[in-house]
């Protein structure tokens, strides 16, 4: 049973393993129902919106593949207390991510994020300051994917694809201005509550029994020291056996339906 914090995330966090089941029952694979249960819509709208892994807003929640792929993502870094310990966990269970980083950071880490890079893992742009951008013009908004991308070719010589605003606010006018940079908007289908203040054990079972096929998993490696992230990690990689853990981009060119 998933422990909530608070009621509300109770019934969030509650509901994504279940509806994973139904989506599987259904024939629909690749879920986005845990997102939209947060969000509080009707039943009518989310089996509508089950079969759309682009929502209106014009964001990527997950992939659609009946293959066993999940995309672990790691939001806030490159951080010099965690990334790297993820990293060399990844490594040794040949385990691919997504790293979705802050501007400022990368311009601090930038050792970080380049080896990050050599052992095969995805960066997308976190924005440079992590500002609420729903509070900041789109022509700032645009100014921090910018900064953002250019600390990311500086470090590693990579042009990045992807992109995910603060704390998934505003999506819809951030996906504009990420449009305009040629960045997609990426989600996520599940939220391991690695920021949240549940257990190691909790973040993991949630991650365990949530996951199916084409699932965006949001997890953080910034901002502070993450031990509840990286000792959930390894219960996540040898609980979900029988996945592949790809990049977001393999994710979505492996879309199959
Ligand atoms: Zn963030």
């Amino acid at each position: 049973m998933w422990r909530a914090g608070r009621a509300s995330q109770g019934r969030v966090w509650g509901s994504a393993a279940a509806t994973c089941a139904q989506s599987a029952q259904m024939g629909v694979i690749c879920s986005t129902n845990a997102a939209r249960l947060a969000y509080g819509l009707n039943k009518a709208r989310r089996r509508v919106l089950a079969r759309r892994p682009v929502q209106p807003g014009g964001a990527v929640y997950c992939g659609r593949t009946r293959e066993r792929l999940v995309a672990l993502t790691f939001d806030d870094g490159p951080s010099g207390f965690n990334t790297e310990s993820i990293v060399r966990l990844l490594g040794a269970h040949g385990a691919r991510a997504t790293f979705f980083v802050v501007g400022r950071e990368a311009e601090s880490h930038t050792d970080v994020l380049r080896r990050t890079v050599e052992a095969g893992h995805e960066l997308g742009n976190h924005t440079f300051n992590h500002r609420p951008t729903a509070k900041l013009t789109s022509r700032d908004v645009i100014d921090e994917l910018r900064r953002t991308s250019e600390a990311i070719e500086k470090a590693t010589g990579m042009e990045t694809q992807l992109a995910r605003p603060p704390w998934g606010n505003g999506s819809r006018d951030f996906a504009e201005a990420g449009r305009v940079l040629g960045l997609t908007t990426v989600l996520w289908s599940l939220d391991s509550g690695d920021a949240l203040g549940f257990s190691a054990p909790d973040v993991a079972r949630h991650v365990v029994a949530g996951t199916c096929s084409g699932h965006i998993v949001l997890l953080h490696d910034g901002s502070f020291k993450r031990d509840t992230t990286l000792a959930a990690l390894e219960t996540i990689i040898t609980g979900l056996d029988g996945y592949r853990f790809v990049t977001v981009s393999e994710l979505l060119a492996a879309q199959s339906f």
